[in-house]
């Protein structure tokens, strides 16, 4: 097993990657800017080296100064943990060239997925259902961009093809104005990602977000960890996340897992990994993989027992899966809400010190956070400061266990967003189950 790991990251992924090395008797190395010189995961790693000043341009992807961090404290691998350079096919060629071993996929597949064009184009080659649109990147010609519009159907939404975080899409009801939305989401898209190809999918209009989670090695195995329902979002970012999906039918469910696990042979993906869907009307359409550690992956470790950290580290390594397709089940339910410091209702982000900090406790709860009384939330990163994760032997345990967890939960200093977690947790329609992705803003007033 490796003898050192370097932690390319910040905040509570930092800390959880440390802990899955410190079980396994791994060294750890982080990395930090000056803003996070004070962090708690800074202190309980081995060593730790600051890479820059605060804003992440110049720390958390300066990819110069993570190759140096590594090099001088002998790490033998990077985990890029999600966000910053976790998706970065550049960053994970540095990597492998530098002769360290990126924990993640090859950097080729990174930049296949990467590109969600290519991305779809190879997903339906592998039999992975996706929405229905334009064979590939739309070209100049406006007949031909009006003439795949019509045989979609409106509405149709106009997605750039190296877009990511909900940037670079536009939605279009008419045909009126289709060539002008087209023009404009493409001189976007070279602004911001510099890369003007964009493409055209069918608008779904009540979707819910299901993804699957997947595990591959290098040995041509791969399994699923089975899915997770995201619907309740805001602006595209998840707020809570829950597996397995609720009410939706067994059968399908399992047969469009095990293709995602099927397509990751295909693909000869090496990793863990998430195939995100819409799905409405019973049907599911692949919209983009995410090559790297989820946010809400806890809630899958918590149903079928499953450390992915781990596995990541035992994968990038080049051990075989320990376990087959049939040993993965789903045990109970579980919720994860994103505690984030910001306005509960209008969002602003809320940094500053945390005065009071108090955390939940009681079966099935486990809390992901870096922060504690008298930790500095910095301005300058997201406002994300730590998860909760109420599990139970089905949903409405787990749903009683979060209120509660939620109701003892004592954060002073700044704002957060639990008083709108509560506000969920005793939401009639989320605890029916299966609410779509515009439910949340139309619940807030927002409108998308
Ligand atoms: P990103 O990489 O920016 O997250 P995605 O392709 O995953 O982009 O899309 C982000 C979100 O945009 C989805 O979760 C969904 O809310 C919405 N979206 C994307 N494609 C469609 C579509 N064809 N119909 C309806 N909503 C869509």
């Amino acid at each position: 097993m490796f003898d050192k790991i370097l932690i390319a990251n910040r905040g509570e992924i930092a800390l959880r990657i440390l802990r899955a090395c410190k079980e396994m008797g791994i060294k750890t190395v982080t990395v930090h800017s000056q803003a996070d010189a004070e962090a708690k995961y800074v202190a309980l790693s081995d060593e730790s080296v600051c890479i820059g000043p605060a804003p992440s341009n110049l720390s958390y992807l300066n990819i110069q100064a993570i190759i140096s961090a590594a090099e001088v404290t002998d790490a033998q691998a990077i985990h890029p943990g999600y966000g910053f350079l976790s998706e970065s096919a550049d960053f994970a060629e540095r990597v492998e060239k530098s002769g360290f071993t990126f924990i993640g996929p090859r950097s080729e597949t990174i930049r296949l997925m990467g590109d969600k064009v290519s991305a779809k184009e190879a997903m339906k080659k592998a039999g992975v259902p996706c929405v229905p649109g334009s064979d590939g990147a739309l070209t100049d010609n406006a007949s031909d961009i009006l003439t795949e519009a019509r045989k979609i159907g409106y509405p149709v939404i106009i997605k750039a093809a190296g877009g990511g975080g909900g940037r670079g899409m536009r939605v279009v009801h008419t045909e009126a104005a289709l060539l002008n939305s087209v023009a404009m989401t493409k001189s976007e898209a070279q602004a911001a990602f510099g890369n003007s190809v964009v493409y055209m999918e069918k608008f779904l209009e009540k979707p819910r977000h299901i993804e699957v989670q997947v595990l591959s090695d290098q040995h041509k195995n791969a399994v699923h960890l089975l899915e997770r329902d995201c619907s309740l979002q805001r602006r595209h970012q998840k707020i809570i996340e829950e597996a397995p999906a609720p009410n939706i039918p067994e059968r399908p469910k399992t047969k469009l897992a095990v293709r995602c696990a099927d397509a990751c042979k295909k693909i000869n993906y090496v990793g863990a990994g998430t195939f995100e869907f819409l799905y409405q009307d019973g049907e599911y359409y692949f919209i983009e993989m995410n090559t790297r550690l989820q946010v809400e992956h806890p809630v899958t470790e918590s149903i079928t027992g499953i450390d992915l950290v781990q596995e990541q580290i035992k994968i990038a390594f080049g051990e075989k899966l320990s376990f087959k397709q049939k040993n993965i089940e789903a045990n109970g339910h579980s919720i994860e809400c994103r505690i984030n410091a910001e306005d509960p209702y209008n969002f602003i982000p809320s940094p500053g010190t945390i005065t009071r900090f108090h955390l939940p406790g009681g079966p099935g709860i486990r809390v992901d956070t870096h922060a504690y009384g008298g930790y500095k939330v910095p301005a300058h990163y997201d406002s994300m400061i730590g998860k909760l994760i109420a599990s139970g032997k089905d949903r409405e345990q787990a749903i009683a266990r979060m209120r509660i967890a939620l109701s003892e939960i004592a954060i002073e200093g700044i704002k957060t967003n639990i008083p709108l977690h509560l506000d969920l947790m005793n939401d009639l329609a989320y605890k029916d189950g299966g609410v779509s992705i515009h439910y949340l803003e139309k619940k807030l007033g927002i409108k998308s």
